[in-house]
């Protein structure tokens, strides 16, 4: 594992060299975990080009002590003050744009002169799209604890329970099961509200004939899970029958569409075809996707305007949906990691109508 780590650190050095700058502030709090193990809140790390340092607070002093081969700078005062003590004395400094507010550059800025500072965006998220074996083992167990809570649950989605309830049961036997926690606040979606891709939890009752959406995650040792099934308790309405199938295909195509050198857009375009040839394409009003990892939507993205590129070690899901309104949605996610040949799924919960028939 620390192995591992110090090979990303390798890594983003480059990259801040190739930036034009000498050392990196990063303030992400996920991009602090990512380079060094550590995560506690208000922490950044200065990347200097042979150390890593920790800037943190008293709370996380024990902590820190136990982190190897990172350097720990304890503050007492303003975190600003901390990382311009901590930043080479001259020189150009990296900056991550998109997490950090203007009001902290400036007051950076005035403690280290505001023309050293240079605006890097999606350094660090750049390297955390490919994912090393221990990535992929954590997102790995954290899709086993999430399916397991879910066949768990299962025993409990009859006729008459509420979304919420649902969702705590699904919630707390993740939990029960080693996770930190929801990688995300859990989606149930009966009848009709599956047809809102993201419906807010509530009070609606699960009916027979009518659908229920469950999208749901779980996070162990910090990295995300994300998946989705849709099941009907007794006979299902004829028209989300076909749906289903129709969606099925699209996920079916979207996953053998995956591989290395493959264009996300293309491989949106792979599936979208699928559900266009049924006449249900502008129902489908997402991306088919997007990476997973620390974060629960990171890169690539998986969609009709990416640029982006598959990689093998990247994890993504494929996630086509179809919505119609007043009568209900279906959407089918798993978690694929990109191989040198093309994908191996990492969850294993079936798909086919005949198990999501309840
Ligand atoms: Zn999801
Ligand atoms: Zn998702």
């Amino acid at each position: 594992m620390a192995r591992a780590v110090s090979a990303r650190r390798r890594r983003a050095r480059a990259l801040v060299r190739d930036a034009g700058a000498d050392a990196l502030l990063v303030t992400n709090p996920k991009d602090v975990r990512y380079l060094t193990g550590f995560h506690g809140e208000d922490s950044w790390a200065v990347l200097s080009p042979r150390s890593i340092t920790v800037i943190s607070d008293f709370r996380f002093q024990e902590e820190l002590a136990s982190v190897s081969g990172v350097k720990v700078a304890i503050r007492s005062g303003p975190i600003e003050e901390a990382a311009a003590e901590v930043l080479p004395p001259a020189g150009p400094v990296a900056i991550q744009a998109e997490h950090m507010s203007v009001a902290r550059r400036r007051r950076l800025g005035r403690l280290v002169g505001a023309t050293r500072l240079r605006e890097t965006t999606g350094l660090i998220a750049g390297l955390r799209a490919v994912k090393d074996e221990h990535e992929i083992a954590l997102i790995r167990r954290a899709v086993r604890a999430q399916e397991r809570a879910l066949v768990e649950t299962l025993d409990t989605l009859k006729p008459g329970v509420r979304e919420r309830d649902l969702a705590a049961q699904l919630e707390h036997r993740m939990k029960a099961l080693g996770a930190e926690g929801p990688s995300f606040d859990t989606i149930v979606a009966a009848g009709a509200n599956a047809s809102k891709p993201h419906h807010r939890l509530g009070g609606a009752r699960v009916r027979a004939s009518r659908p229920v959406l469950i999208d749901w995650g779980a996070v162990v040792g910090g990295y995300c899970g994300d998946m989705t099934r849709v099941f009907c308790l007794g006979r299902w309405p004829a028209r989300l029958r076909e749906v289903y199938e129709v969606v099925l295909d699209a996920h079916e195509a979207g996953v053998a569409a995956v591989g290395p050198g493959k264009k996300c857009a293309a491989v949106d375009a792979a599936a979208r075809a699928v559900i266009e040839r049924a006449g249900l394409g502008p129902m489908f009003g997402h991306g088919l996707g997007h990476g997973v990892g620390l974060d629960i939507h990171e890169a690539p993205r998986l969609a009709r305007a990416s640029a982006d590129t598959l990689e093998a070690g990247m994890v993504v899901t494929i996630e086509p949906g179809v919505y119609l309104p007043g009568v209900g949605g279906v959407r089918i996610e798993d978690d694929v990691v990109v191989t040198a040949r093309g994908a191996r799924r990492l969850s294993r919960l079936p798909k086919a109508i005949d198990w999501a028939s309840r």
